[in-house]
């Protein structure tokens, strides 16, 4: 059974998550925004070995951690969707996470295995161009996309309130009552969502 570590880093407290499979004393850090010693620290206080790093867009805010993680963990793969990734830049694309070895791009459809588990790649722009989120068994890691009870901004470069509206739609159609771990704040459920949330409500209209 994975579980799951919320970590806020970072000056706005964004989420870092750290997906602990117990078998294979594997690790995998989504979205470490900041605080790249303090997530190295928690990961071998716990005994594990990090494998991979999974970022769901390339916000400052979602990345600044990837160097020094891959300081400490040389050679692990940073999985992000090439759109997120700062290739030539151009100045007004200065928040994406930077060029740095390693890097993996996904695209929808895309799967990661991450020990017996799977890892689901679901393409889900609308907050950036290049928005993942991440699904793993009945836990959607959706970055910036869906908050509880709220959404991701979308007046940043490459974001667009209609993708958004159905990225939303999208997710809240999955089937069953699904575990949202947010980029920012707190943890919710698909149900909550689908009858709490005015923006999911609006996609599903
Ligand atoms: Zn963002």
């Amino acid at each position: 059974m994975l579980q799951i570590k919320r970590m806020p880093v970072g000056q706005i407290g964004t989420n870092c998550y750290l997906l602990e499979d117990p078998e294979t004393k594997l690790c995998a850090v989504v979205d470490p925004g900041d605080q790249a010693a303090d997530i190295d620290r928690e990961i071998r206080k716990a005994g594990l070995t990090l494998s991979m790093i999974l970022i769901t867009h390339g916000h400052f805010d979602h990345v600044l951690g990837v160097p020094g993680l891959l300081e400490q963990w040389p050679g692990i793969p940073v999985y992000v969707h090439e759109k997120e990734v700062n290739w030539n830049k151009a100045g007004d694309q200065y928040m994406l996470l930077a060029p740095v070895d390693n890097i993996k791009t996904v695209k929808e459809g895309d799967t990661i295995p991450f020990g017996a588990a799977e890892i689901q790649v679901m393409h889900t722009p609308g907050h950036s161009p290049g928005s993942l989120t991440f699904r793993v068994g009945d836990v959607l890691f959706c970055g910036d996309t869906l908050f509880a009870g709220s959404c991701g901004r979308t007046d940043f470069v490459g974001g667009s309130y209609g993708q958004i509206l159905l990225s939303l739609k999208r997710l809240a159609s999955l089937e069953g009552n699904l575990r949202v771990c947010p980029g920012h704040e707190g943890i919710s459920s698909l149900d909550v969502e689908r009858v709490r949330n005015p923006f999911v409500l609006e996609a599903l209209r």
